[in-house]
């Protein structure tokens, strides 16, 4: 212990001084010193925890340069099997939307100008009308996200002085500190809750219609986009809030646009007499178009998650709510930008033809794709891998708060005889990174969600992780 703490305050003293390791690095100075004193500052702890350096220090410096030179954001490879991954960014663009950001990110454009008149027009004019044509909706608006047209609704409908009322059972939290009583709250509006925390029927909504104190500007509905409740519950279905004489807020979540129809002819034209579970599956998320003939005000849903398209708030229904929404401060603060715009419109534009969303869209792509496709892209995967890899049948979610009971079954690479989390951390410290899904003990890669270019670059980094 004593002769160890010896050698270690010698290497530490033999550190060189912050100017003399910048000095040995190329760049602008700023950048060289703060490379300089971050590799000095990891060395010194690494000689306290007794670790070995793999890298003299003047390399490892360079490294730290590098990385301080490229960007932090990058892609990565998703081999979970989560199709609407929150951490990997949600939805992967169709390829129409993407050719649209980089098209509206390299110029100008008419965000804000009619064309034909000469005058200032409105970004919503973009999106609105496909939104109406596939929704069925009077009118229709784009924000900056799901969360942003939630709190855009309850403060455009209710806000200070009047109340919204909420059913015990939808008092939830989607996530990420989205929690429908803060977002009451946040929109200056009191909340008022009705019903239990498994039964509310209509019964319960009149009553608190009838003795509410503050006057009542909307009935906020909230899908349980992340959980289900199972047993002795009770909610009352969007149709039967219709006829309480207060507008309805309907917080659909994921929100489905596709058309499941559509999804068996896909799967029933690509010569495939599987199962197109997948797609009848989408029946378990509310339709959009379902919210707007019941009548509701407001109906919104999230751009990123099942419809597949970029971070986006989708609020459409009734033209008096949505120029309330329109004319509300908050609109300003969360409005969408171009660039979202760009890829929504694009995404919104292959829903026309129903089909073609179903083969366009990625997200729908990865959900309806036929079990043969994912059984020869799994054998792929393991025979480039070699040895370590065992194709086996395993199970993924669908993720982004969406469909939480399904279990999308399918092939997947399970890779043996390694400690299992730093097999992962090597995949994920790769060029590029490959982020698995550690099932039972095992690092397994989910054929769903990899592209086939994608199978020969985790080929690599299976290969490059396990020779360490
Ligand atoms: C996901 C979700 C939100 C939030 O949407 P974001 O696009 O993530 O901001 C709000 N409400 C429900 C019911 C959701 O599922």
């Amino acid at each position: 212990m004593g002769a160890r703490r010896t050698a270690d305050n010698a290497e530490l003293k033999a550190l060189p001084a912050v100017h003399e390791l910048a000095g040995r690095l190329d760049g602008p100075h700023a950048l060289r010193v703060k490379a300089a004193r971050r590799t000095i500052d990891e060395r010194r702890e690494a000689v306290r925890a007794g670790a070995d350096p793999t890298l003299d220090l003047v390399s490892r410096a360079r490294e730290v340069l590098d990385g301080l030179r490229s960007t932090s954001l990058q892609r990565v490879v998703n081999a979970t099997g989560v199709i609407i991954h929150t951490n990997l960014g949600r939805a992967p663009l169709p390829a129409g939307a993407q050719a649209a950001v980089v098209d509206i990110a390299d110029g100008y454009s008419n965000l804000e100008l009619d064309l034909a008149s000469g005058r200032r027009g409105t970004r919503q004019a973009h999106i609105e009308e496909l939104l109406r044509d596939l929704t069925g909706a009077e009118a229709a608006i784009a924000v900056n996200n799901g969360a942003a047209a939630v709190l855009l609704a309850a403060a455009a409908l209710a806000g200070p002085g009047r109340a919204i009322l909420v059913s015990r059972g939808q008092l939830v939290e989607i996530g990420g500190g989205f929690r429908i009583p803060e977002v009451v709250s946040a929109s200056g509006s009191s909340l008022l809750e009705v019903g239990t925390t498994n039964r509310t029927r209509v019964s319960d909504y009149e009553r608190g219609l009838k003795t509410a104190e503050t006057p009542v500007g909307a009935i906020l509905r909230v899908h349980q986009s992340n959980f289900r409740a199972v047993g002795f519950v009770e909610e009352v279905p969007i149709e039967g809030l219709r006829d309480l004489g207060v507008p309805v807020i309907d917080d659909v979540g994921s929100g489905v646009l596709a058309d499941p129809a559509a999804a068996l002819a896909v799967v029933a034209g690509g010569g495939c007499t599987g199962d197109p579970g997948p797609g009848l599956a989408l029946a378990d998320e509310p339709e959009l178009k379902r919210s707007v003939a019941a009548g509701a005000a407001l109906v919104c849903c999230s751009g990123d998650k099942l419809l597949g398209g970029p971070q986006a708030g989708i609020m459409v229904g009734r033209r008096e709510a949505l120029e309330a929404a329109r004319a509300h401060p908050l609109a300003r603060a969360v409005r969408i930008d171009k660039l979202a715009l760009a890829a929504l419109e694009a995404t919104l534009l292959l829903y026309r033809d129903p089909e073609r969303a179903w083969r366009e869209v990625p997200v729908l792509a990865m959900l309806s794709v036929d079990e043969s496709t994912l059984q020869a892209r799994a054998q792929r995967l393991g025979a480039g891998i070699g040895s370590a890899a065992n194709v086996v049948r395993s199970s993924a979610t669908v993720g982004g708060g969406a469909l939480p009971l399904l279990e999308l079954e399918g092939p997947a690479v399970a890779l043996e005889g390694e400690d299992p989390v730093a097999l992962a951390r090597a995949l994920r410290g790769g060029d590029p990174p490959v982020v698995a899904r550690i099932h039972d003990g095992r690092v397994m890669l989910d054929p769903r969600t990899l592209r086939e270019a994608e199978v020969v670059q985790v080929i690599a980094a299976v290969r490059r992780a396990l020779e360490r």
